[in-house]
């Protein structure tokens, strides 16, 4: 048997149409043919598409080209053939130009077979090329669309407007008919749906319409939200979704639809929906690519909430949701204002936990955080309206209210001891606190809300070092103020005595571990306390102006080393030095700079600047200039303890910073708080997004390090490696061109275990159950060791107890969750928690759940499988 194909023969000559198909068939065809002499009957033949069309040139009723242009215009693809008994060159030439596929002459039908043959292999070419071609117009519109939205994330900062450009760019670059972006995050159902829509105005919000009308299950978002993966109709004629909303999408010429969704931190925030004019649009190509482009807006959108979380940590307590200091003392300050308006008073309240220092110490991080949460929770319970409460240092709080006399303040101080009468039952220990407080109020203690507050923390301060449970500020602090003035009498001979000298801390380059700078530390020596750390001073030199010659001298000071080092030929490094919101302020700074500079014949770029962003911010337009300015110099500019102020990305673009620090308050727990974690992260992505590099202080464990050079910080400070010493100390550094040995990395494709139990026994026997396996395993006595150990190593799968004293299991595997999201989390429990657990498994938290006691072999399996996930969950990432 031949290969089938079916011929359409225009031909009046029965016996060359024979002829034709002995042709065809000796050329191996199976032909199936019809034979027409007729324009009517070619008509009809040509409509069930014949695969081959040969004609007969010169025909009575009828003619070949004729029949060649009907086909071109109804079947362009369609091989034609011209068969002709006598044909001129110029007539074959003719006909070959207006689209025949070939030409053969009737004593020459021998190569008809050749000819059909090398007719439908172009054919087959050519549709294919045009397949291609297509589709490749098809990727690249999605291209576009990528393209778009990746400079609509850089520019955007509001979810809904990104959403909103996103569906711009897939109708005008995309050249979707229609696009949708439903935020599942607001729940208000007709405001969530931003849609752009192109030529037929009308048809996207008619449809909007009609899927809200739509009970939530029936939704084509509600498979992507239970699914979590896109939901694609290649072919609505086939497929409905729903009654009336089909025969309103296919009255619009929609033939194919694709949802996708948007993921947050593993939740489905926003799904977006596509509708194309061409049936099987969505081949896995283009799924790919849109999934690409939609991995590319999570990110976006992430990036978003993160950045809105670092703008909440601007005003708001992380851990208790109460007002931080400076949202305090703005609403201090609001009470004052309006009690100066209608001859009030106000009153402030400051405590501070006593002994929770202790408490943090005997019970570890994360039960003192519970008691700080419990606390403010408190707090909030029992003071009485109006009031602020704000939770202002690590264990400090602040509460204010109006008052009308000495009696509010009493009450106000009364309520916030009533508040820790009753211990806290946290884990299901009982923990005790007490507190000591200071009162102040306005405007008899201060003139401003800031006097005011300022008053009731030294009332603290003297209630703490009497001992008592609470003091008003009062004439006893004008000795305080005295002693105060005392001290800056002291700096000020200090620095005409050339008290003060400059520590100097290394920084390090984390990827290479070289020392590439260091941060210039002052100190003072006085003569009958001895080397006084600059947190005993610097808030004096502060307040009384004398910041502004002292930082003078620093930054002579260090040019002054520089000098001197590289006249010995000491190989230096940029040094940075502090400077004061004051010295931005005096306007003194470029000329200081310049010449000290001068003098000692120094580039500028041995020189780097720290300030704070409320130095910048509160000088604005001086800090722009002088910043600039120093910039064009060549000194190096660093943001410095970014995250506890404003934490603004505003005015890391505004400003020409090179480099931003991040406070050490978000890298002391950045191993084992998921907030600390996510915010030092977030800082690291949006400094690197802008250009910058980013500086970790107080970098003091191996594990601090490799978490945050994981997280691609580029530099460090902090005790890892060595705390501020003096000059002579650095010097040494810098001759003998130390380096910081970096921590070995984990080996590659080495499988790593942890096991969590406080049990010891447990421990051992599942190391000895598992060992045989080959794992590297780990084990952990607490969560908190856990984390430990997490920080310092490469773990793909954990498995651990559910009770333990401390933190619980599930706890800790939440806190790994946010931590290490790759890592596959297995907890073991006895049968009681078993409901609780499976919540867990559920959540998402945990991966797998084993019951103790449990079995060898199952436990084993589980193990295996579970780094079986983890490598092809890798793998999908990387490809
Ligand atoms: P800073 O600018 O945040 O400097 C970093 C502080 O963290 C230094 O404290 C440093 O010794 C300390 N540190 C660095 N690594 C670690 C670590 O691993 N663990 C711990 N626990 N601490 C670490 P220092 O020297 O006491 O200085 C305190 C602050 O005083 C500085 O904070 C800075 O704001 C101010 N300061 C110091 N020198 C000057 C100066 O010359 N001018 C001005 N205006 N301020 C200065
Ligand atoms: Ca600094
Ligand atoms: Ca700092």
């Amino acid at each position: 048997m031949g290969i089938p194909i079916s011929v359409l023969l225009l031909e009046d000559n029965v016996a060359d149409a024979e002829l034709a198909i002995r042709e065809l068939r000796r050329a191996g065809f199976d032909p199936q043919w019809q034979r027409v002499e007729t324009e009517a009957d070619f008509l009809v033949a040509l409509a069930v598409h014949p695969e081959v069309v040969l004609a007969d040139y010169t025909l009575p009723q009828f003619d070949g080209l004729r029949a060649l242009a009907l086909v071109r215009e109804r079947a362009p693809d369609t091989p034609f053939i011209l068969i002709s008994g006598s044909l001129g060159e110029e007539a074959a030439v003719a006909a070959i130009k207006q689209g025949a596929t070939d030409f053969l002459l009737k004593d020459r039908m021998a190569r008809l077979g050749t000819a059909v043959a090398r007719a439908l292999d172009e054919q087959r070419q050519r549709t294919a090329h045009k397949e291609h071609e297509r589709k490749i117009a098809r990727l690249m519109r999605i291209r576009a669309v990528i393209g778009g939205i990746s400079s609509a994330m850089l520019r955007l900062r509001d979810r809904q407007k990104l959403l909103a450009e996103a569906c711009r760019v897939a109708v005008i670059e995309g050249v979707f008919p229609v696009a949708w972006a439903i935020d599942l995050t607001d729940d208000s159902e007709a405001l969530n749906v931003i849609a752009a829509h192109s030529a037929d105005e009308q048809a996207g919000p008619r449809i909007t319409q009609l899927m809200l009308g739509l009970p939530r299950s029936q939704r084509p978002s509600h498979r992507v939200v239970t699914e979590r993966r896109p939901f694609v109709v290649n072919d609505l004629s086939v497929e409905p979704i729903s009654g009336s909303l089909i025969a309103e999408i296919r009255s619009c010429g929609y033939r194919a639809f694709a949802a996708l969704p948007l993921f947050v931190e593993g939740r489905v925030v926003a799904i977006l929906k596509l509708m194309a004019g061409e049936q099987n649009f969505f081949d896995a190509e283009e799924i790919q690519l849109l999934e690409w482009m939609c991995a590319d807006l999570s990110f976006a959108l992430e990036a978003i909430e993160k950045a809105a979380r670092l703008e909440h940590l601007a005003y708001f307590d992380s851990l208790t949701g109460l007002c931080n200091a400076r949202l305090f003392q703005d609403r201090l300050n609001q009470f004052v204002q309006s009690a100066r308006h209608d001859h009030g008073q106000v009153c402030v309240v400051v405590v501070d936990l006593k002994g929770f220092t202790l408490i943090n110490e005997k019970w570890g991080r994360s039960l003192a955080d519970e008691v700080l949460r419990q606390a403010g929770a408190r707090f909030g319970q029992f003071v009485t309206e109006p009031f602020a409460l704000g939770r202002i240092g690590a264990d400090t709080f602040a509460a204010a209210r109006p008052s009308d006399g000495e009696q509010v303040a009493m009450e106000l101080r009364d309520e916030m001891f009533a508040a820790l009468k009753h211990p806290f039952i946290i884990n299901g220990q009982v923990v005790g606190i007490s507190a000591q407080m200071g009162v102040a109020l306005f405007p008899t203690d201060g003139s401003d809300g800031n006097a005011v507050f300022n008053n009731a923390e030294a009332a603290l301060n003297l209630a703490k070092t009497s001992g008592e449970s609470f003091a008003y500020f009062s004439a006893e602090m004008t000795e305080r103020i005295a002693l105060r003035r005392t001290l800056v009498e002291e700096l000020s001979a200090a620095l005409e005595h050339q008290q003060f000298l400059l520590h100097y801390q290394p920084r390090i380059d984390m990827v290479s571990g070289e020392l590439i700078g260091a941060e210039a530390l002052i100190r003072w020596q006085h003569p009958q306390r001895g080397l006084t750390p600059p947190l005993d001073f610097i808030r004096a030199t502060e307040d009384s102006g004398l910041i502004v010659p002292l930082g003078a001298w620093v930054l002579e000071a260090v040019c002054a080393q520089q000098a001197a080092w590289r006249a010995s030929h000491v190989p230096i490094v940029p040094v940075a030095v502090n400077i004061s919101a004051l010295q931005l302020e005096n306007g003194k700074l470029l000329k200081t700079l310049r010449d000290a500079l001068t003098t000692y014949a120094l580039e500028a770029r041995y020189l780097d600047l720290e300030l704070t962003e409320s130095a910048v911010v509160n000088n604005p337009i001086a800090a722009t200039e002088t910043l600039e300015a120093l910039r064009k110099m060549g000194a190096g500019l660093a943001l410095d303890d970014f995250g506890t102020g404003y934490s603004s990305l505003a005015h890391l673009r505004t400003f020409p910073f090179d480099s931003v620090k991040i406070d050490r308050s978000f890298v002391t727990d950045i191993t084992i708080n998921t907030g600390d974690a996510a915010i030092a992260s977030a800082i690291i992505a949006m400094a690197h997004s802008l250009g910058l590099k980013v500086v970790a202080e107080g970098v003091e464990t191996e594990g601090q390090f490799k978490y945050l050079r994981a997280r691609d910080c580029d530099e460090m400070q902090g005790h890892y490696f060595s705390p501020a010493v003096d000059a002579s100390a650095f010097e040494m550094l810098l001759r003998s061109g130390t380096r910081m040995p970096l921590p070995a990395p984990t080996p590659a494709g080495q499988q790593t275990l942890l096991i969590v139990d406080d049990e010891h026994g447990i421990r051992a026997a599942l190391t000895r159950l598992l060992r045989p396996d080959g794992y590297r395993i780990l084990c952990a006595a607490s969560g908190d060791e856990g984390l430990e150990l997490l920080a310092l190593n490469d773990v793909q799968v954990i498995i651990s107890d559910q009770r333990m004293p401390g933190m619980t299991g599930t706890a800790f595997l939440n806190t790994v969750r946010q931590l290490y999201p790759d890592a596959l989390r297995i907890i073991f429990s006895g049968f009681t928690d078993v409901a609780l657990l499976t919540e867990a498994v559920n959540r998402g938290a945990v991966y797998k759940l084993v019951v103790k006691p449990w079995n060898d072999e199952l436990l084993r399996e589980h193990i295996r499988d579970a780094f079986r996930t983890y490598r092809t969950a890798r793998s999908a990432k990387i490809q």
